[in-house]
């Protein structure tokens, strides 16, 4: 029997993490949006641990952390439900305790030193694999590491790392076979800022409470202890961080149209042209209606997946699936809800307009939308997934 309602304990999880963003994220929102425009950041590192505590005061602290580390070690389906809640507001938040990862394949010496202090939030991490000449084709990654005695060096630039301007250390990723590349000449190091890369700011579109940077690598010397995982192994550990959860990044989406069109709605019935509310024009009504039932799609594309990756199956098709149908109708959806809202809709009194430049990259970062739809075609064409998905 197909079954698409919560259990008790999945709706109790999402009405605590409801009653949070409703209690102590949404309050913030005139505050944030005030320091974005003014060019701060929007939650202050402090503001930020406060709210942390808050929640883990209340248990609620690593979400798919596993137990022995402290955490919750929540599934995907219900990891997916929270990340819905938090989609939606704006306001630049996430819980507590947690870490990338790869960085549970570091040995017991690395794991004091690199993953319990991110799990307690004293040590940043960010992941580096694109470079300026390698993004979507990630296998074509220049930065070497050459071994010198017992050191590593690593020498190459990495672009648009999450977090590289405050980062403590990079998970960063170099070529240590050339002839073997990506299949078995590539190794994850664990490269500490005082290692010697340097990180620049880059500006982007969106607002973005870890600002993206581009690393510089410049015969930065790394102990042979610093190698995360096998040496050549790498690459397979870079793809296991991407796959870690491409369903999330639609669900925080589908969260963020859930609350735009509930904006539209509300709007549509307030504001009268021509002596009548635009709610009753059909033009606006096939609007909010197409968006509705996108969301619902989405809802649905993003739980499965997110059931898929539970049930232990390769998710990987369904992952995309998500992750393409989220970036392009959580695009279509805030455009529509500024369109709703006409002037209005375009102004900086209005989040309209910010969300639709954060929702923009969901269409680039972690696999573009082309490469969504690459991964899926070829699926299909080789017999990988079948039309009729896991019903048949
Ligand atoms: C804000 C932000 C944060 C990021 N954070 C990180 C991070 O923390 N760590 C990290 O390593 N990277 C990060 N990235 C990098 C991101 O993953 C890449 O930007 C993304 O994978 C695309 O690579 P690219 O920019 O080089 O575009 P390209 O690969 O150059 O693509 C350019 C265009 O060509 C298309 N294209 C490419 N190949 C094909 C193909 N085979 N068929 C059809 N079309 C194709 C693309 O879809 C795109 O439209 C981040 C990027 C941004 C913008």
């Amino acid at each position: 029997m197909v079954d698409f309602s919560l259990s008790d304990t999945e709706r109790d999880i999402r009405d605590w993490v409801r009653n949070f963003v409703q209690r102590e994220l949404t309050p913030l929102e005139p505050e944030v949006l005030r320091r974005e425009r003014a060019g701060e950041r929007g939650l202050g590192k402090d503001e930020l641990a406060e709210l942390r505590n808050k929640a883990r005061q209340a248990g609620f602290w690593g979400v798919q952390t596993p137990e022995e580390y402290g955490g919750m070690d929540l599934s995907a389906v219900m990891t997916a439900l929270i990340e819905v809640e938090l989609g939606r507001t704006f306001v630049p938040f996430s819980f507590g305790g947690y870490a990338d990862n790869i960085l549970y394949h570091a040995n017991e010496e690395q794991k004091q030193r690199y993953l319990l202090p991110t799990i307690e939030g004293q040590r940043k991490s960010c992941f580096a694999i694109t470079e300026p000449g390698a993004g979507s084709d990630a296998k074509n990654i220049r930065t070497t590491a050459r071994k010198e005695g017992s050191e590593w060096v690593i020498d190459g630039e990495k672009t648009f790392i999450t977090g590289g301007i405050d980062a403590d250390f990079a998970m960063v990723f170099a070529v240590t076979d050339k002839d073997k590349g990506a299949d078995g000449g590539v190794t994850c190091f664990l490269a500490d800022r005082d290692m010697g890369w340097k990180s620049e700011p880059i500006d982007i579109m969106g607002e973005w409470d870890r600002m993206p940077a581009s690393l510089v690598f410049d015969g930065v010397r790394v102990p042979e202890e610093n190698v995360l995982g096998e040496v050549g192994q790498g690459f397979a550990l870079a793809m296991q961080w991407i796959g870690r959860g491409r369903y999330l990044l639609p669900a925080r989406a589908l969260g963020g149209c859930e609350h735009l069109l509930e904006m539209a709605v509300q709007y549509s019935k307030e504001r009268e042209t021509f002596g009548e509310p635009i709610a009753d024009r059909q033009a606006i009504q096939w609007m909010i209606a197409d968006s509705a039932v996108e969301i619902e799609a989405l809802r649905w594309l993003v739980l499965q997946a997110a059931w898929q990756v539970d049930s232990g199956m390769d998710s990987r098709h369904a992952q995309s699936m998500a992750k393409l149908h989220g970036g392009v109708r959580a695009n279509e959806i805030v455009d529509r809800v500024m369109q709703i809202h006409g002037g209005m809709g375009y102004t900086r009194e209005l989040p309209i307009e910010r969300w639709y430049r954060d929702l923009r990259l969901l269409r680039i970062f972690e696999g573009t939308d082309e490469i969504q739809r690459r991964t899926i075609a070829r699926n299909l064409i080789k017999g990988h997934a079948s039309v009729g998905g896991v019903l048949g």
